[in-house]
């Protein structure tokens, strides 16, 4: 898949590191960063396993996207995650790496896709020595000034940014971003939820295998089966939406009053989280009424024409066999989340079926999306 950037603006771009670089998430942020008109890619890191090597001989083997390494990176030394590394200014010598075997080391925010059992603390000492971080991971997620944003959502909480840094005394800050069956769930949730309010959801996840990382789950496992457990993803997509549908307050925020029940499976799909999704408004409504909110949605990212803002951030599908997983996932280079089915439901009041891209608007779109959003409000500027 080829990404395309909805206006291509000229300007200085900022330079990004991405801290996970390795893994599916990294790896999906050097696809959607080629060409991007705001960032370029100037610092790889990774594990202590990987640093020291070029990109392309850290990946080798374990590089699972349909389009090749970018040339851009394939010379580029991978760095271990200390940002004592990142600020230097001298060359970093390596075998083989771009320019002659020297490349410098700067840059003026981060993205992270790294593994959550390590996240904490680095994300920690990235946003104390004075970078923006935009993470993937749910470490942060839940603390009381931390943003988690869908720009589509709740763009307003990244205002909650200096109260953070004054709190915990970081010229830097973390951004987060949720889970991958959150975004699409509430993206299709929040145009209702505006009109009608909403007071109760049931989701059942069918969640691709991409979404464990790699190696992930064990071909034996999941050829010709389904699992219904994903360890810790219940508590996150019954949890995460109520702090992006909730309000912000000066010193935190307020949840909203939705209670949620999920039940998530791993299904033998590569990429796309397909969701059934049952809820109640709290005043009455109509499908037609609902369709019509999501066929017309636009949201802050669109309004901003942010680059990776879909141009419809919901596709609303009339034929009732769609979305489908194959054929929907990347439909606006997998940053437009797809709706149909929607219709009465005996039990909630209404049903629907959602797909999103788990990689892309689940994470690493997510991400960039965020950085965009970032920018744009002036939190994320060169450092230098
Ligand atoms: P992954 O494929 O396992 O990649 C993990 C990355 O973390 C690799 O780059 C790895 O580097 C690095 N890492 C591991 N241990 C490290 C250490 N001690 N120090 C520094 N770096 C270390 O995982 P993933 O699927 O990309 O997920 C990354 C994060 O995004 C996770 O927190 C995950 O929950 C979240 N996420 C994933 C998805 C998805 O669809 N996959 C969606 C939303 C959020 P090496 O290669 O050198 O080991």
């Amino acid at each position: 898949m080829k990404f395309k950037f909805m206006k291509n603006t000229r300007i200085k771009k900022l330079k990004v590191g991405i801290l996970g670089a390795t893994g599916t998430v990294g790896q999906k942020f050097i696809v959607l960063l080629q060409n991007h008109p705001w960032f370029e890619i100037t610092v790889l890191a990774a594990s202590k396993e990987s640093a020291g090597q070029t990109y392309e001989k850290a990946v080798s083997g374990r590089w699972k996207q349909e389009v090749d390494i970018p040339q851009s990176v394939r010379k580029m030394p991978v760095l271990e995650c200390d940002p004592r590394q990142f600020n230097s200014h001298e060359r970093i010598r390596i075998a083989g790496a771009k320019g002659g075997g020297a490349q410098f080391a700067y840059c003026d925010f981060v993205f992270s896709g790294l593994d959550a059992s390590v996240a904490g603390e680095i994300e920690k000492a990235f946003a104390m020595a004075g970078y923006g971080v935009i993470s993937n991971t749910k470490n942060y997620r839940t603390e009381r000034d931390v943003p988690l944003i869908v720009p589509e959502v709740n763009p307003n909480h990244a205002s909650i940014i200096p109260f953070q840094q004054k709190r915990r005394k970081w010229s830097g800050f973390i951004v987060t971003n949720p889970n991958c069956v959150v975004v699409p769930l509430v993206m299709a949730i929040k145009p209702v939820m505006d009109k009608f309010g909403i007071s109760k959801i049931m989701v059942t996840s069918m969640q691709a295998i991409s979404g464990a990382g790699y190696p992930g789950v064990p071909s034996l496992d999941i050829l010709d089966n389904v699992i219904p457990m994903i360890g810790g993803e219940e508590p996150k997509v019954e949890w995460e939406p109520l702090k992006l549908l909730g309000d912000i307050k000066k010193d935190g925020f307020k949840l909203a009053n939705i209670k949620i029940s999920a039940q998530c499976n791993r299904v033998p799909t590569k990429d796309g989280h397909l969701l059934t999704v049952a809820f109640s408004t709290r005043k009455p409504a109509k499908v037609g009424e609902i369709k019509h909110l999501m066929k017309n949605f636009k949201s802050e990212p669109q309004k901003m024409q942010l680059p990776s803002a879909p141009q419809k951030p919901l596709f609303y599908h009339d034929d009732e066999f769609r979305p489908q997983t194959r054929m929907d996932r990347d439909r606006e280079n997998g940053m437009s989340v797809s709706v149909g089915r929607l219709r009465e439901d005996p039990v909630l009041g209404f049903k629907m079926v959602v797909l999103g891209h788990n990689t892309i608007r689940g994470a690493a779109g997510a991400a960039i999306l965020n950085a965009e959003l970032l920018y744009k409000k002036g939190y994320l500027k060169a450092r230098l």
